[in-house]
């Protein structure tokens, strides 16, 4: 089928809590040798990187290549650590439909600001990475466009016929934001950081609280 379906990953298909952010925050905070280096800033809807930078900046550090390599090798084995607990969970009936939809042929792919290696840890134990065709990861780009059209050029790639239709699904305002940058119709979740009333003044195609409300558009 040549529909296009691009997800968003935190607040989306991965519930949401305090503790999500744990692996990343630790690294960071192994990284600078401090604690709480995270305080205060706002993760969401922001790619890993540019919240690296941000925290660097407000730790007087400098980016290098080197400080990079060395905060993805302490991210990874953060992610190791909490891969056997149960901090990274289905977000409502995620799992059920993304199976679903894959199922039915629709071509899946992630548009997110975390890296792809967080991606990895947390679509696998939700046991759904393997549904996705490929996706734009916070490595991709600073900001959401930039990542979304990364997603979208890795899929055109691999899929060389064009698409009917794109959706974008995602619980925040620069999801739906997204959905029209790329052409695509926007579904908004109301499970994220962003309440109901803040999703439906950005103007989305559809306001969900789970996504068996697009069962009858997407899986009749
Ligand atoms: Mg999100």
């Amino acid at each position: 089928m040549d529909i296009l379906i691009f997800f968003d990953i935190n607040g989306t298909l991965v519930l949401r809590d305090e503790r999500t952010d744990i692996p990343f925050s630790t690294a960071i905070d192994t990284l600078l040798g401090v604690t709480d280096a995270m305080k205060g800033v706002d993760t969401s809807a922001r790619s890993d990187k540019d919240v690296f930078l941000e925290v660097l900046e407000r730790n007087g550090k400098a980016f290098s290549n080197g400080r990079w390599d060395e905060f993805l090798r302490l991210y990874i084995k953060e992610l190791e650590k909490f891969a056997a607990t149960d901090v990274w969970r289905e977000n409502v009936d995620a799992v059920w439909f993304v199976r679903a939809l894959k199922a039915r042929g629709y071509i899946l792919a992630l548009v997110t600001g975390e890296l792809s290696v967080g991606a990895e840890y947390k679509l696998k134990k939700l046991g759904i990475w393997d549904c996705f065709l490929t996706g734009g990861y916070g490595e991709d780009g600073l900001k959401r466009f930039e990542i979304a059209d990364s997603a979208l050029a890795k899929v055109k790639k691999m899929h060389e016929r064009d698409f009917k239709a794109m959706y974008v699904i995602g619980d925040t305002v620069l999801d739906i934001e997204t959905a029209a940058h790329l052409g695509a119709r926007s579904i908004a979740i109301t499970t994220g950081s962003h309440s109901r009333e803040k999703l439906l003044a950005a103007g989305p195609d559809y306001c969900i609280d789970k996504f068996r409300e697009v069962e009858s558009l997407l899986l009749r």
